[in-house]
């Protein structure tokens, strides 16, 4: 990791209110039809001699493009069209209280990043296959540096958890569920693009609080801490 030194650096998020604070923080730009027609959206810009691009989803019907579908088609997109030397998924998760997380930690994530939601079978492979264990560059001494926490992300297409997704979660450790995680792993690992996790909890899955209102009300607080650790993830690289 020490010589690692990315020069083009994409963030990759999934709602407009996640990455709105980093596009003001660093003045990006909108490149106005850069995937037409596809919905993914870029904003360009550069810090200190590096080139940061932030790419979200895009939105149809007026709401942002969450989950694995559209996480999977921008990741494509984004490394054929812009081959990033680092794509960083930033965004918000569900997090676990029995594992000491609290809404608005920030977390980087481990390898593997998994799938949760992905019952294909359990022998001649399609176990490994349904659930992923995709890789992610270790980030254990930049979380020690910029004192954040570390874990493993876990992905799955519902906000909501089944019983079925919560077994498959506890029996491949995640600790951080989101909805894009696994789908951006998995084409950057095809790519063999390093790709890196930040995210901040707006809600506690094992809480007793619904979801969906638990999100909403701290989206604003975890978007806000996501900006500032891409801030410090960025200025970490120009060490
Ligand atoms: N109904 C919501 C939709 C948000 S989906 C709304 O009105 O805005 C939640 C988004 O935040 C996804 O992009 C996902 O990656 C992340 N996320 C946050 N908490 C999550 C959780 N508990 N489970 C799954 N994804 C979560």
């Amino acid at each position: 990791m020490n010589n690692f030194n990315p020069q083009r650096i994409c963030f990759m998020f999934a709602m407009h209110a996640e990455a709105a604070p980093l596009i003001e923080k660093y003045s990006l730009e909108e490149v106005a039809d850069f995937f037409a027609p596809l919905p993914p959206k870029l904003f360009k810009g550069s810090h200190n001699g590096k080139e940061i691009f932030a790419v979200l989803n895009g939105q149809q019907n007026g709401l942002d493009l969450v989950g694995c579908e559209p996480a999977t088609l921008t990741t494509q997109l984004v490394i054929s069209k812009i081959n990033p030397d680092l794509i960083v998924n930033a965004g918000t998760c569900g997090a676990f209280k029995a594992n000491g997380s609290e809404i608005g930690d920030v977390y980087l994530s481990k390898a593997p990043i998994n799938f949760h939601d992905r019952r294909v079978g359990d022998s001649g492979g399609w176990y490994e296959m349904g659930v992923g264990f995709y890789p992610c560059i270790d980030a254990t001494e930049i979380a020690k540096d910029l004192g954040f926490k570390t874990g493993h992300c876990t992905t799955g297409s519902s906000l909501d958890m089944a019983d079925e997704d919560l077994a498959l979660i506890k029996k491949n450790g995640g600790e951080l569920k989101d909805m894009e995680a696994a789908a951006i792993a998995w084409v950057a690992s095809l790519y063999n693009t390093p790709l890196m996790c930040v995210k901040s909890v707006t809600d506690l899955c094992d809480g007793g609080r619904a979801t969906e209102e638990e999100f909403h009300e701290n989206l604003s607080l975890a978007s806000n801490n996501v900006k500032d650790a891409c801030i410090k993830i960025m200025d970490y690289f120009l060490k």
